[in-house]
């Protein structure tokens, strides 16, 4: 009886992309690290792939010939939570991964080194639960770690103790980081919105958020203000 995927013990990668010397060097890269990796060409070979199962992460072109990375990435997120790492060739590109929300994971912009993508390959599979082990919660943004589940959120390991807005704003942010959010989309993430001093209320929270991130160590201040659109961070 020929094996099948599900009892293969090593995490599989499949990479859509179009030009052959990239995928080429992807899948030596995956591979000599010990990962599995498939490879296909087309935007529309890519969902079948997922919903067979036994797929941990996605790498996908933006510019694949029958699709948009983008759209592909709309339908596996129907249907899918598999890490989707993006890879881009053009600024406009990056653009869209950082403005839309696509539920991209990470993003590549090429030229890009395949050892770098491997690393970034090996970050989304910390996050992927293994079969028959707890998933665990917290996903990495840069130093700071974000527990959705339990509303935790720790910087340099040591737990922040928030409200529940400051906790709203900042998961918000960091789901996106370096995505500049306005004042109206915080509120949306963050609380019911009656008010007609909304700025000032994302404000007031944002400023003590970063009197607690200032405690917590955080020099430089890692939340940027963006006079006149909003807030962004770094992570
Ligand atoms: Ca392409």
């Amino acid at each position: 009886m020929p094996r099948s995927i599900y009892a293969c013990p090593m995490p599989r990668v499949l990479i859509a992309e179009d030009e052959p010397a990239i995928a080429d060097a992807v899948l030596y890269a995956l591979r000599s690290e010990g990962l599995e990796a498939d490879h296909c060409l087309l935007g529309r070979e890519v969902l079948p792939r997922v919903r067979a199962g036994g797929v941990d992460v996605v790498v996908l072109d933006v510019g694949l010939p029958d699709a948009s990375g983008f759209d592909i990435c709309r339908e596996l997120r129907a249907v899918s939570d598999v890490p989707v790492i993006f890879l881009t060739a053009r600024n406009d590109e990056i653009d869209r991964v950082l403005g839309l929300e696509l539920g991209a994971d990470d993003y590549m912009a090429k030229p890009f080194s395949p050892r770098e993508l491997v690393a970034r390959v090996r970050a989304r599979l910390r996050r992927v639960p293994v079969a028959g082990v707890a998933a665990d919660a917290w996903t990495l943004r840069g130093e700071f770690a974000l527990d959705g589940e339990g509303h935790r959120i720790r910087f340099r390991d040591q737990l922040l103790d928030l409200t529940r807005y400051e906790y709203a704003l900042l998961s918000a942010l960091l789901q996106r980081p370096g995505a500049i959010l306005t004042r109206a989309q915080l509120m949306d993430r963050g609380w019911d919105s009656d008010a007609d001093s909304a700025d000032r209320t994302v404000d007031t929270h944002i400023k003590t958020l970063r009197g607690k991130l200032r405690a917590a160590g955080a020099d430089p201040d890692p939340i940027r203000t963006h006079r006149g659109l909003g807030y962004a961070i770094e992570a």
